[in-house]
This record gives C-alpha cells, sequence and structure tokens, in this order.
C-alpha cells in the first residue's frame, strides 16, 4: 500500500479523485484549519479580491490536494495544478501564471522541489502579481515585465523545513495538517463505502481505521483490497470477519504501522539499545534523510506512543518493544 502520490498507480488515481470530496462539508477533520479557510474565504469574497497565498504542509495523504481543490471551488475560481519538479524553467511558470484569470488557483504540489531559479520568479509574481521575462537572445536579449491577474498560489508540501525563509514568508495562510483520529477516518471510510455502492459495518469501519496510520489515503487503500476480498469470499459484504481475514492476508500492522515506522524502531532497538539516540544517527541507520525521518515519520510515532524525543535524542517505549514483540535489553528505556 502506498501513501505517497507519486507512487500511485493510474487507477488508484482514478479512485482517489473518484471519492475525493469535492464541497468543504464534505472534508473530514482537521476542525481548527477549516474553520480558519471558511472565514478566509468569505472575506476574500465579500471583497472581491484573491485569497491570500496558502501553504499546506504535513505528511502525505492527508488531504492537501483535496483542500486545494475544494478552496477554488467555494472561491468559485479555476485551478490549475502542477507541481515543484514539473516547473522546469522560469518560461514555465510564465506560462502558468499568464493563463489564470483574476483571482484564479494556481496549485503547485511538492513546493519544496522548485529550484531556485523558478522560485526567485515566483517571488514577484505572488508579492506584486508581475513578472519578468527575458525574450530575444544574443545582442537583443532583454527583460520585459508583464503584469498578470490577482491569483493564489496554494502550495502543499511535506517538507516544509525545506523551504526558504523568503517563499515562506510570501504565504499568508500557513496550515499544518494533522493525522486523523480513528473516528474521523471511521466516517471517511464510511463515505467512501458508500460512494463504491458496497456495505461496511461498523465495527468493520473501526478495524480498517485504526489500522490507517492516521491517513485518509491508506484508509481508502485498506478499504479499497478489504472490498475485493469481500467480493469474492463474503457476497459483497464488508463485515468484521471478513476485514480481519483481509487485512491478515495484506500483512496490515496491528497499529498501522508501515515498513519506514518499523524499521526505524527496530533499528533503534537493535542497533542502539532502545535510545537515546540523536535523528541523524537513525537516519543513517534505517537510509532515509533525516528530515523526512522528522517530519513524515516521527511525528505519527510520536503521537502514537512509540517514540519520545527526550534532550539526549529519541528513545523507543515499552509500546515499541511490545510491538515489535522484543524485549528491552537493559533499564534506560520507558
Ligand atoms: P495529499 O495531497 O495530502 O497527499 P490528498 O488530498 O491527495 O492528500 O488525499 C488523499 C486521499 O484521501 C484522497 O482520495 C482524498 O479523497 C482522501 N482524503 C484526504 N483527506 C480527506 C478528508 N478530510 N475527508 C475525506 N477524504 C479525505
Amino acid at each position: 500500500l502506498h501513501n505517497e502520490k507519486s507512487q500511485l498507480s493510474v487507477e488508484e488515481k482514478e479512485f482517489e479523485n473518484n471519492i475525493r470530496p469535492k464541497q468543504i462539508v464534505e472534508f473530514a477533520g482537521q476542525q481548527q484549519l477549516i474553520e480558519n479557510l471558511i472565514i478566509f474565504i468569505k472575506a476574500a469574497k465579500i471583497r472581491g479580491e484573491a485569497l491570500d497565498h496558502v501553504l499546506f504542509h504535513g505528511p502525505p495523504g492527508l488531504g492537501k490536494t483535496t483542500l486545494s481543490r475544494i478552496v477554488a471551488n467555494e472561491l468559485g475560481v479555476n485551478i490549475k495544478e502542477t507541481s515543484g519538479p514539473v516547473i522546469e524553467k522560469p518560461g514555465d511558470l510564465a506560462g502558468l501564471l499568464t493563463n489564470l484569470e483574476p483571482n484564479d488557483v494556481l496549485f503547485i504540489d511538492e513546493i519544496h522541489r522548485l529550484s531556485t531559479v523558478v522560485e526567485e520568479y515566483l517571488y514577484a509574481a505572488m508579492e506584486d502579481f508581475r513578472i519578468d521575462i527575458m525574450i530575444d537572445s544574443g545582442p537583443n536579449a532583454r527583460s520585459i515585465q508583464l503584469n498578470l491577474n490577482p491569483f493564489t498560489l496554494i502550495g502543499a508540501t511535506t517538507r516544509s523545513g525545506l523551504l526558504t525563509a523568503p517563499l515562506l514568508s510570501r504565504f499568508g495562510i500557513k496550515s499544518r495538517l494533522e493525522y486523523y483520529n480513528a473516528d474521523t477516518l471511521k466516517k471517511i471510510i464510511e463515505r467512501s463505502a458508500s460512494i463504491l455502492n458496497t456495505s461496511i459495518s461498523a465495527d468493520a469501519a473501526n478495524e480498517i481505521a485504526g489500522r490507517s496510520r492516521g491517513t485518509p489515503r491508506i484508509a481508502n487503500g485498506l478499504l479499497r483490497r478489504v472490498r475485493d476480498f469481500a467480493q469474492v469470499l463474503n457476497d459483497g459484504i464488508i463485515d468484521i470477519g471478513i476485514t480481519q481475514h483481509a487485512l491478515k492476508a495484506l500483512n496490515v500492522d496491528e497499529h498501522g504501522l508501515d515498513e519506514m515506522d518499523n524499521r526505524i524502531l527496530s533499528a533503534i532497538i537493535e542497533k542502539f539499545k532502545g535510545g537515546p539516540v540523536g535523528i541523524t544517527t537513525i537516519a543513517t541507520a534505517v537510509g532515509e534523510e533525516p528530515g523526512t525521518i522528522e517530519e513524515v515519520y516521527e511525528p505519527f510515532l510520536i503521537q502514537e506512543g512509540f517514540l519520545q524525543r527526550t534532550p539526549r535524542g529519541r528513545e523507543v517505549t515499552h509500546k515499541a518493544y511490545e510491538h515489535l514483540g522484543k524485549k528491552p535489553g537493559n533499564a534506560g528505556f520507558a
């Protein structure tokens, strides 16, 4: 099961688009963020202005793209979608920006992956709605200034720590998406099941919710797979029995931890006696970037009580030992 959008298959992307909430009232959870957004959207509409630039940051699959489309929808404007690595040259950016109608939304996913040059062009576009472009080359080369329609840039990133200060400062609205609790995930699963015309029992939805790593994308992905088992083995009915059978067959972790989560916990236990150990040392041990561990993996492990931060580094908890079926080797654990 994939967590990153870039790893999704064509079918998975299509499925995601089918069940994606289109209106703000259909979007579950993230309550504070939603309440604030509703105010900002209303205010922008009353003034007839473009909404301030928005940054959505947080781990993959929590609804950044979904929310961006909802914002455009609620504003009643068009949305153009692109992503950081796709905008290779300033000319690509100019092409996107000059095609926006007044107050439209430009959505840039993975905005931390913009090149430095493109990012610098973006500053003036965001601040003054203008862009300087070079025309001609050689001795005739000159730069001309284009005025743009006012627009809203919505940036999404899993790695806000990689954004530069000048870019960050140009977002008037910065919102962090949090992991979802099991109750909210259950509602999301039930909504998705009804769109899929599948019946699901409350305890089955609950079971899937608890194993979804706080993430709607994972919850929906599991629902899709469990539905396959139900269709073949249980007349299409998703009850607790078929759900437990399917989750077992799929080897889904009891607490919803993914492979990297488990690798991080095992490494701390096996190589560093349970910690405390520094984040860069852990990163080297599991072959991942320290920033990704800090922004994508660690928050969930801490929230669920598998890991804790101490002044001397990261330490696993009792729960981590139990989860991995290991015994603490020395007394220095929580
Ligand atoms: P991100 O851009 O943060 O990686 P997406 O917006 O692509 O995540 O969401 C992934 C999937 O999860 C989508 O299919 C979407 O329908 C679903 N989803 C995300 N957040 C919610 C939510 N709050 N309510 C219902 N479905 C959600």
